[in-house]
């Protein structure tokens, strides 16, 4: 079968571990995933680095890519733009790679749209308790923070319906697995593998008068 590469959006609650999930995939599976990363015009945090986490560009440059058609979709998030690159996107599909992008709802349902085969997941603690005892057990974050987090927390639960699958992060392992299996079954969609259909149905019809 011919293997193209899938375009996958990631998007969860900020605490949900979707960042660690997604590194131990590709550490994992390195053949088989690339991980996109994403132009900002936000400020790095600590320990970040420039091409590494995320592109981190001026406004300017950003609204240029925005005019050149560079980003596949871009989204204004708490005053900062953050936006996919298209040409890296296209380059590892084209080479056949699952290309993962770990973005909010807004792009996730824009990158739809232009890319009407991408697989849809959202990352979600086991329960909401769970959820708020990450996010204080950081121990990074002020009562404030947190509070804005499980405020936006609440808004990004409405979307989770436009989702194809829940992973639930319960344990990195097994759902790291899960995680694999469910876009690895992806491929077998017959909706993705209108080619090979094609192929077969013609060979049928040409063996069929062959003796
Ligand atoms: P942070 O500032 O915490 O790194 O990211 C803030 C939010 O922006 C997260 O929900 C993250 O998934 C999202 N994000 C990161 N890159 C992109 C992108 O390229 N496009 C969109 N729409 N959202 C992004």
């Amino acid at each position: 079968m011919d293997r193209k590469g899938i375009l996958i959006v990631v998007s969860g609650f900020s605490g949900s571990g979707k960042g660690t999930l997604m590194k131990e995939l590709l550490s994992r599976y390195p053949d088989t995933y690339a991980l996109s990363i994403s132009a900002t015009t936000r400020k790095p945090r600590e320990g970040e680095e420039d091409g590494r986490e995320y592109f981190f560009i001026s406004k300017d440059e950003f609204e240029k890519m925005i005019a050149k058609g560079e980003l596949i979709e871009y989204a204004k998030y708490v005053e900062n733009y953050y936006g996919t690159p298209r040409a890296y996107v296209e380059q590892k599909l084209k080479e056949g790679k699952d290309v993962i992008l770990e973005i909010e709802i807004q792009g996730a349902l824009k990158v739809r749209k232009s890319f009407p085969g991408t697989l849809l997941l959202f990352v979600t603690p086991p329960s909401a308790q769970e959820l708020k005892a990450r996010l204080v057990g950081r121990g990074t974050e002020t009562m404030d923070v947190i509070r804005s987090r499980m405020d936006r927390a609440c808004e990004e639960a409405e979307g989770m319906d436009s989702y194809d699958y829940l992973i639930v992060n319960d344990n990195l392992d097994s759902c790291v697995e899960e995680l694999h299996e469910i876009i690895q079954g992806e491929h077998h969609r017959s909706f993705r593998n209108k080619a090979f259909m094609k192929d077969i149905r013609e060979d049928l019809k040409r063996l069929k008068g062959e003796d």
